[in-house]
């Protein structure tokens, strides 16, 4: 029986075979779903995998990217983005 902590459905388990060969569970906190790209749907970099309460305590710089649409659009699509205006105001 875990301790009584640990009994409680809200928290991740995972069966870990240790060096000698048992198997215990393991806990852990849940984490949110990696944050993603609005457009190619791929996880972004540069943003935390935290909790809204545990974000709030981060300053603005460490939650996403400080370029245009960081956090939302990632580098790649938003260099195409860029790339496709500038062809498009030059033509
Ligand atoms: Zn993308």
């Amino acid at each position: 029986m875990p301790r009584r902590a640990l009994r409680t459905r809200s928290l991740r388990r995972k069966y870990v075979r240790t060096p000698g060969g048992r198997i215990v569970l393991h806990y852990f906190k849940k984490r949110p779903n990696p944050a993603k790209c609005a457009i190619c749907k791929k996880e972004l970099h540069g943003v935390p995998r935290l909790k809204p309460a545990k974000l709030r305590q981060l300053p603005k710089s460490s939650k996403r990217p400080t370029r245009p649409y960081g956090g939302t659009i990632c580098s790649t699509c938003l260099q195409k983005l860029i790339k496709n205006a500038i062809r498009e105001a030059t033509d």
